[in-house]
């Protein structure tokens, strides 16, 4: 800040050279002098989180902060966040209460498990499970499974955190029921299932279903904690999830622990759910590591929220991604209309795929329609520098404007963006010095 004022003091001394120019009195002099050091102190600081309109048409854009809240959810929240809650306090009886008891029940009731506990992410949420059960003792996992999913989460990593000890099973491409009877001893804790969620083998592969390590696990008392992964919490029949096992169906087959991220599939704040026997739960909420990974209110609130219009069946911005052509048609002509209007830019309706993103079903796209118009790198970088920013893509020499990830009610900004990226020197001209 020192830094910034002498250096705006000096400027100013220089540019004024002699003398103060006519109309300046003190109270002026002051102001330039208050925005010289302002514009310093952000040039040195840097801008901060910006809004982006994320028109990629990939949902859990991990750096675009994974996904996005439901605009009514957010309006919820401001009273909840701007002053007190009852986090912990059972207002009937005034006496303490359990932390966010509301969200263990929508997601009790949502994925018909007896019990549920929520940490800061699924890292978290592994971790936390691995630690209360098989600290010290021995995990059984496929080789198939033992991934790296982006940001440095490695499966055998997080078992070393946690302090259990991995035992490998099978090969890359196959791994049999009979591999996993085999290594089941003494002193096995848990078998683990991990959703290879990024990561695809093909051709010649083998993996044992649910059920089976469910069945095994019985048949020798340990139980099965399965990494789901992408927070899917209720069987669905979009193509590209029919085959991905949800926390329901996989609590139904007899999983004992079943964990997943907040802020993917299930559309809401960054968050790790952890649902199973209620036993297996208690023991990880007195677990000293609970106290550690425990979310804040910000979490509890935004994640009640998204769990309600779960149970009610409230549309969620993920559902934007199969809405119907004739509608994907409408939204794009109307953007083109406005592009025509705004900046004399010509835009075409084309083909593209949009994407679950975030690792869940990387392989399969989601065919629809977006918004081409011939453009470059310079172009896409503007539009990305903007305000608000937009990200979208360049497929042969055209930037793509997918709307199927912007809500309806960012049409507007977003086609202000794109004339402004497309005609830098307009808006510079009018911006103020
Ligand atoms: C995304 C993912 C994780 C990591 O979840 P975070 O919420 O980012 O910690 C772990 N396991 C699987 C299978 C995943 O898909």
């Amino acid at each position: 800040m020192r830094v910034q004022a002498r250096r705006a003091v000096e400027e100013l001394r220089r540019e004024l050279g002699g003398g103060r120019a006519g109309g300046d009195d003190d109270e002026a002099l002051m102001a330039r002098l208050c925005r010289r050091i302002a514009r310093g102190l952000e040039a040195r600081l840097g801008s901060g989180l910006r809004r982006v309109i994320n028109a990629t048409g990939i949902f859990v854009h991990t750096n675009l902060g994974r996904a996005p809240l439901p605009r009514p959810v957010v309006a919820e929240l401001v009273p909840l966040l701007d002053g007190y809650c009852d986090l912990e306090m059972d207002l009937d009886s005034g006496r303490r209460g359990g932390r966010g008891r509301g969200v263990d029940n929508l997601l009790t009731a949502l994925t018909g498990a007896e019990a549920a506990v929520v940490v800061n992410n699924n890292a978290a949420a592994l971790v936390l499970a691995l630690a209360a059960h098989a600290s010290g003792r021995q995990v059984v996992v496929s080789r198939g499974e033992l991934v790296e999913i982006g940001g440095s989460f490695r499966i055998p990593e997080i078992l070393e955190t946690a302090g259990a000890r991995l035992v490998e099973v099978g090969t890359t491409n196959r791994t049999r029921l009979d591999d996993y009877a085999r290594a089941i001893g003494e002193d096995t804790a848990l078998l683990l299932k991990v959703h290879p969620s990024n990561y695809r083998i093909t051709g010649f592969t083998e993996a044992v279903d649910g059920r089976d390590l469910v069945a095994l696990g019985c048949e020798h008392g340990v139980p099965v904690l399965v990494d789901e992964g992408s927070g899917l919490l209720t069987p669905s029949d979009r193509p590209q999830l029919r085959d991905h096992p949800s926390h329901r169906e996989l609590i139904a087959a007899g999983c004992d622990l079943v964990c997943g991220s907040g802020d993917k599939l299930l559309g809401g704040p960054q968050a790790g759910i952890l649902v199973g026997r209620r036993e297996l739960i208690l023991r990880c909420r007195k677990h000293p590591l609970y106290r550690v990974l425990r979310p804040n209110r910000f979490t509890f609130a935004a994640l009640e929220g998204v769990l309600r219009r779960h149970l009610t069946g409230d549309e969620l911005p993920l559902a934007r991604l199969w809405a119907d052509p004739a509608q994907q048609r409408r939204r794009l002509e109307r953007l083109a209309e406005r592009l025509a209007a705004g900046c004399g830019r010509g835009a075409e309706v084309v083909e593209a795929n949009a994407y679950l993103g975030g690792g869940s079903a990387p392989e399969a796209p989601i065919p629809g329609l977006a918004l081409a118009l011939p453009a470059d790198d310079a172009v896409l970088r503007r539009l990305r520098t903007g305000t608000p920013a937009v990200v979208g893509y360049l497929r042969e020499g055209r930037l793509i404007l997918d709307l199927r990830t912007v809500d309806p009610a960012d049409e507007e900004a977003l086609s202000a963006a794109v004339c402004a990226a497309f005609e830098p020197a307009a808006t510079a001209a009018g911006s103020t010095p």
